[in-house]
């Protein structure tokens, strides 16, 4: 029978979400929503943190996992970031990763100058 009330709630749960969602009602308290957002300003806010919360530990979790994931293709060999196979001479990276980390870091000396030149000017 616990189960049964779980199923229904449930139901009942996502029937509120789409008639809150159709007739622009915030999806969580059913107050005004924001135009174009299923979340009344309040909710919004406090959907946006427990969002971060959340991405926080799952960003953890992925951390973990590409540590594991690099260790593998180090072992193997491969590329650490692509999972190719490296040639003789190649380590860590293979070359088209080499030279996108390169050019991320152009990139990024880049916008610190333009950033410097810009404050200045301002
Ligand atoms: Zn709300
Ligand atoms: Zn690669």
């Amino acid at each position: 029978m616990p189960y049964k009330d779980v199923e229904k709630r449930k139901l009942n749960n996502r029937n509120r979400y789409w008639y809150r969602k159709q007739n622009n009602l915030c999806v969580y308290c059913g107050r005004e929503a924001l135009l174009g957002i299923i979340y009344c300003p309040d909710c919004l806010i406090r959907h946006e943190l427990s969002d971060r919360k959340c991405y926080r530990a799952h960003s953890e979790e992925r951390r973990i996992q590409a540590d594991s994931e690099r260790e593998r293709r180090k072992a193997e060999n491969r590329c650490i970031r692509c999972g190719a196979p490296l040639i003789e001479g190649e380590t860590g990276y293979c070359f088209n990763c080499l030279i996108f980390r390169h050019e991320g870091m152009i990139k990024g000396v880049l916008s610190e100058v333009n950033h410097e030149t810009t404050t200045i000017k301002s």
